[in-house]
């Protein structure tokens, strides 16, 4: 094989992981995901503003789960697990449960009753996860899978696993050596909040490190790379967590009970990385928002319309915010900002096609002169 063929995050980032040296590493080739330009939001072009969108929907299951899910299950499987566990609004399960199929081990997963996207559910089923839904939400699920761990014998793998926040650092070293410095702002939806969380821990580890740590990242090509070049010294972005209004906690300064967005993937108001967010938004000098799920949802098709890029609702509320706070004038002209996509559009398909407003045009027969008025009437 090549031996500068991508082969996942912890080949690539073994020297910053807390991966032990001779295991058995469980991957799917995750990370490496682009960072794309926005080119045609007008917002933003006006401005002078570069704004980078990092989709982490083109992960193997569709989401950044998988960034934490492959050094948590490789580390699970270390130990000796066999089964694991966790709650989920849906992305975390999909990749749960591809990792432990990946890996030969058992996954049993807590959902919400009837509010997880179907492309989520589908994925859970075909890996083969034994899937348990409640009559609750996603913290009802969190706090079962808590009190049930300490009775069987499994590994919890939500990102109150530590090993699940160290992998999700990766997107943090890969923006930096894409863009070969940090971004002034760095704009995320926070659900559970562990994602915010380990992007600061990333880059505060990137800035700590004068740009060693980049340099030393490379354990694939054997220095051959442009990783390695050189050194990036970088500073650190201001965190920009952004919420759906109807799930807000952060916005509320407490954890609040009956979390209710469209936005499913964010429809959480117990975080349990609450103190890590905190920390990252204070220490950076950034901030919380919240917005509509009209406002999320007109992003998502603004997305997918203008820049070609299909996430998924969540995903779409850090360009909401921050195209919110580009126009407000808290994000100035000039600045470089990175906003994370954290999963693709085709997770949720029922949201995407309700709020189109596509009209399919219905020919009656399949005739030619059908078809080329049809053209015609809507060049
Ligand atoms: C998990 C998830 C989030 C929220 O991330 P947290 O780490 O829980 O804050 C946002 N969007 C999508 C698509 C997700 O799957």
């Amino acid at each position: 094989m090549n031996k500068k063929h991508y082969t996942g995050l912890i080949d690539r980032y073994r020297s910053i992981l807390p991966i032990a040296e001779n295991c058995k590493v469980i991957s799917l080739c995750e990370g490496d995901t682009p960072l794309v330009q926005a080119n045609n939001l007008e917002q933003v072009n006006q401005r002078d503003i570069k704004l980078y969108l990092k989709f982490e929907g083109l992960n193997p299951t569709g989401s950044f789960k998988d960034r934490g899910m492959t050094v948590a299950v490789t580390q699970a499987v270390s130990e000796g697990s066999r089964a694991i566990i966790c709650a989920s609004t849906g992305n975390t399960s999909a990749s749960a449960a591809a990792y432990a199929a990946r890996a030969g081990i058992k996954a049993f997963v807590l959902i919400p009753d009837g509010k997880i996207a179907m492309g989520k559910l589908a994925q859970a089923m075909m890996h083969g996860a034994t899937i348990i839904q409640i009559c609750g939400n996603f913290d009802d699920g969190m706090r079962l899978v808590k009190e049930v761990a300490e009775e069987a014998p499994v590994s919890i793998v939500n990102s109150i696993n530590p090993y699940r926040l160290q992998g999700q650092k990766t997107a943090a070293y890969e923006i930096v050596e894409a863009l070969g410095r940090a971004p002034d702002f760095h704009c995320i939806p926070v659900g559970n909040a562990g994602n915010i969380s380990a992007h600061w821990t990333g880059y505060s580890e990137l800035a700590a490190s004068d740009g060693h740590n980049v340099t030393e990242a490379c354990g694939f090509c054997n220095g051959e790379c442009q990783f390695i070049s050189t050194p990036i010294a970088t500073t650190k972005p201001k965190m920009l967590g952004y919420q759906a209004a109807g799930a807000a906690p952060f916005m509320h300064g407490k954890a609040i009970d009956n979390p209710e967005t469209v936005a499913t993937a964010i429809r959480i108001g117990h975080p349990q990385s609450w103190d890590y967010a905190q920390a990252a938004v204070k220490e950076s000098t950034g901030w919380f928002n919240s917005f509509s799920d009209e406002q999320i949802l007109a992003t998502q098709k603004l997305l997918s319309a203008k820049e070609g890029i299909f996430c998924e609702p969540a995903s779409a509320t850090s360009v909401t915010g921050a195209l919110h706070d580009i126009e407000k004038g808290n994000i100035p002209n000039g600045s470089i900002v990175v906003c994370t996509l954290t999963g693709h559009g085709l997770k949720d398909p029922d949201i995407a096609i309700k709020q189109s407003n596509t009209e399919l045009i219905n020919i009656d027969d399949a005739q030619l002169d059908s078809v080329k008025r049809a053209i015609l009437d809507n060049l």
